[in-house]
């Protein structure tokens, strides 16, 4: 371990805590004649809401962990130094809500955006989860699965239409063979996918979930059930996605008013989370309403699509300035898409930091300033003058080649 003498006390702390988590960590001896660091990332500013950390330092990595973070260290110190000095440092982005399993968004390229972790969020089922399956272990970033009430996962048609296609007995047995890939339940609950077996749906996925004691994602919007009779089947944990939908059945009333049934849900524990996508599930009008009235996401997900990579998402980053240009600050943004994430999952809670002894995922962002249009699902245009682009990433230790 580096010495901490000169470091300030907020980040000696951190060093004292991880020294307690991370015994493998500091067991190791000293290397003679190498360099102390594999890399170092320099001069940034760097934000760990979970630590509560935002000032300009260096984050030294060494054997895929977070060594140390600390001003002044020298670049003889590293084998590899990244200059990020401009720049945004932050643990390596978590997107729970994508969808990986059309081959042609490769997990790699949402790597690129700084996505060191992310969830397909119901794109398979339990009935065709292999080539998901695939997707997950081959991946260089770390891709874990929802798996869909629906057998065959997403259709197009609405794979609950029909509700026999949610077969309990099959879903948890599926979980269960691959439980170190697939971390929770997806049903999409909108009038098209599930017509009026929405609230059925949810209790079947319950009837999964509860045994594994996992969570349970529902796509919210435009249901034929109103949105309080569905949170009323949700437990702490269960994730909203959509929360921006626009009318029927989203999150406000016919006044502009967030439900209170909704604020309630949130204080019981469910989390409600972005899922931009294309089409239906967020509006400007919708996400400014709520948001003015204190109701913000609790994690902020793309709902990434090969298609949505040329069309109103395109990268995380992009989803992320959209909440900047909401009125958002861009260390709340960040922490929507790193604490919060992590904390959503459980399986994902050891990430999302840059503890000292954390796996070492980081993602560096160029915050810039200009011109920049975003899009709505209404197909509305913004003009936003801040934009996050995704400059450098981090993953388990090993630093992204461009
Ligand atoms: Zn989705």
């Amino acid at each position: 371990m580096a010495s901490d003498a000169e470091a300030p006390k907020m980040i000696r702390r951190q060093f004292l805590r991880a020294s307690a988590l991370a015994p493998a960590v500091l067991a190791q001896p000293t290397r003679l004649f190498a360099a102390e660091y594999d890399l170092v990332i320099r001069g940034g500013r760097v934000l760990d809401a979970a630590e509560r950390l935002d000032r300009v330092a260096d984050v030294a990595i060494r054997d895929g962990r977070i060594s140390a973070i600390r001003p002044n260290i020298a670049p003889s110190a590293a084998k590899e130094v990244l200059d990020a000095t401009g720049k945004l440092v932050m643990p390596g982005l978590i997107d729970i809500h994508t969808h990986l399993a059309d081959k042609l968004l490769p997990p790699a390229t949402c790597l690129a955006d700084g996505v060191t972790t992310l969830l397909d969020a119901g794109s398979r089922g339990s009935d065709n989860p292999d080539d998901l399956l695939a997707i997950a272990q081959s991946s260089p970033n770390r891709v874990r699965i929802l798996l869909n009430i629906g057998h065959l996962g997403v259709l197009p048609e609405g794979e609950l239409l029909d509700i026999e296609n949610a077969n309990v007995a099959r879903t948890r047995q599926v979980i269960e063979r691959n439980r170190q890939w697939i971390v929770g339940i997806k049903a999409r609950l909108s009038r098209t996918v599930a017509g009026e077996h929405d609230l059925e749906a949810v209790r079947r996925a319950r009837q999964v979930a509860d045994p594994l004691k996992v969570p349970i994602m529902v796509h919210v919007g435009q249901s034929v059930s109103p949105l309080p009779e569905i949170l009323a089947l949700l437990r702490p944990g269960d994730i909203v996605t959509h929360l921006y939908s626009p009318p029927p059945h989203g999150i406000l009333d016919d006044n502009g008013r967030v439900l209170p049934q909704v604020r309630e849900a949130r204080r019981r524990g469910i989390l409600f989370d972005v899922g931009n996508g294309r089409s239906g599930h967020i509006t400007w009008d919708v996400a400014e309403r709520a948001m003015q009235q204190d109701f913000l996401p609790d994690t902020i997900s793309s709902d990434m699509t090969a298609i949505g990579r040329t069309y109103q998402v395109f990268n995380l980053p992009n989803v992320m300035s959209k909440f900047m240009l909401l009125g958002m600050p861009v260390e709340q943004v960040i922490a929507r898409v790193t604490a919060n994430a992590a904390r959503a999952i459980p399986e994902f809670k050891a990430y999302g930091s840059l503890r000292t002894g954390a796996v070492a995922d980081v993602a560096v962002l160029d915050l810039k300033e200009g011109d920049f249009e975003f899009v709505d699902n209404a197909d509305t245009k913004r003009t936003g003058h801040r934009k996050l682009f995704p400059y450098a990433v981090v993953v388990g230790g090993k630093r992204l080649q461009a």
